[in-house]
């Protein structure tokens, strides 16, 4: 039974790959790193236990965390290359949030997802933490001065949503009342794909969304009292919707930003866990392929090549995402990892995760 969709003219997907600084239990174990970067584009990953044997991606974008070839106190090298360039939040933001913002200031969707296992610096590079703010409120911050800075011949409405993906259910993160079974995504002819009932905030300023953010968190956080956090199996979606309404002409611009936070995308070890975890594990990693495979088919459409079915369908993810996937809109993937060799196996199927969405 395959549609025949009608093909999105879109620019190819914009992948940046970013290298976490070791952590505190890297540098204890004496972990070498095994990720280098020479140039701004290109990421060489070394097999720890056969060292000639390497690989080398090259993506839009290549973020290293430290400055040049040095080593840290305890004499861990951190930096395998001198030419590699510290990438700092505003950096990031930089290049891949005003992007975004262009985007929706000329009424176009665009979607922003984080992939990497659980620890690779997901959140740090799309929430921050403390000063060191991440992309997402960047590019809300950002939003609301830009709007502060228009002539006022236009009218703006800016809302702002949160909601999480577990096991396939929804859950909003912005209310306190947990929905038994989670909510439903409907679909509208008109609309395409929405979450019926999802609370839904008009904002005015960037500290509204900041207090937001903030409950949201907490709610998601709190919610996982495992220790195996749900939360790092959880997909996390930020949508901000942003209306421009011309006064002097009749029109409307209207376009969603998405900025996801993925789920962690390590295999889920089979030893000492129940039937459940199992079940919930590869249910996080099938959505995970499906995006991919969404992903992967928009980027084979986008070089010419003749794409029949584009598999929105396959999951809650990338249903609510169809509108803001493909089509006019414009997608970014940051590929979060970890420069050390313990992470190798998991690093490396990062990069081919990424690799497929060029
Ligand atoms: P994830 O969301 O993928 O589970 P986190 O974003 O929580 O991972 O990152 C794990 C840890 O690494 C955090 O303590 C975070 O502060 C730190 N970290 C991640 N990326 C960076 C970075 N680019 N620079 C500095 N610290 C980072």
């Amino acid at each position: 039974k395959m549609m025949k969709m009608p093909m999105p003219s879109i620019d190819s997907v914009k992948v940046a790959v970013r290298v976490r600084p070791f952590s505190q239990r890297e540098k204890n174990s004496g972990s070498k790193c095994v990720i280098s970067m020479n140039s701004r584009t290109t990421t060489t990953i070394q097999d720890p236990k056969n060292p000639e044997h390497m690989k080398t991606f090259t993506f839009d974008l290549a973020y290293w965390s430290h400055n040049g070839f040095q080593k840290d106190k305890d004499g861990v090298l951190i930096s395998a290359d001198p030419s590699s360039k510290f990438a700092g939040q505003r950096d990031v933001f930089r290049d891949l949030g005003r992007g975004i913002l262009d985007s929706a200031w000329q009424g176009y969707n665009a979607t922003l997802l984080a992939y990497g296992q659980t620890g690779s610096g997901k959140s740090y590079s799309m929430i921050g933490f403390g000063a060191n703010k991440g992309i997402i409120p960047n590019v809300c911050e950002e939003l609301f001065q830009a709007i502060g800075n228009q002539e006022r011949h236009q009218e703006y409405q800016v809302t702002f949503s949160m909601l999480e993906i577990y096991k396939e259910q929804i859950r909003d993160l912005l209310s306190r009342n947990k929905k038994p079974g989670g909510l439903k995504v409907r679909e509208d002819q008109q609309l395409g794909f929405y979450v019926e009932g999802l609370t839904t905030v008009p904002c005015e300023n960037y500290a509204q969304i900041e207090r937001l953010m903030e409950q949201g968190t907490k709610i998601r956080t709190t919610a996982s009292t495992n220790v195996n956090t749900s939360s790092s199996r959880s997909h996390m979606v930020i949508t901000i919707q942003f209306k421009q309404v011309f006064l002097d002409r009749d029109l409307t611009k209207q376009s969603s930003i998405n900025l996801v936070d993925l789920a962690g995308s390590e295999r889920q070890k089979s030893s000492g866990s129940e039937g459940d975890r199992l079940k919930e594990g590869s249910r996080v990693n099938l959505s995970l392929t499906n995006l991919g495979n969404v992903i992967s088919a928009l980027a084979d459409a986008a070089m010419g090549k003749k794409v029949l079915h584009i598999p929105y369908r396959d999951s809650v993810l990338t249903k609510l995402l169809q509108s803001a996937l493909g089509g006019n809109s414009r997608t970014a993937l940051i590929a979060a990892i970890s420069p050390a060799d313990i992470c190798y196996e998991e690093t490396l199927s990062t990069l081919r995760y990424a690799e497929r969405a060029k």
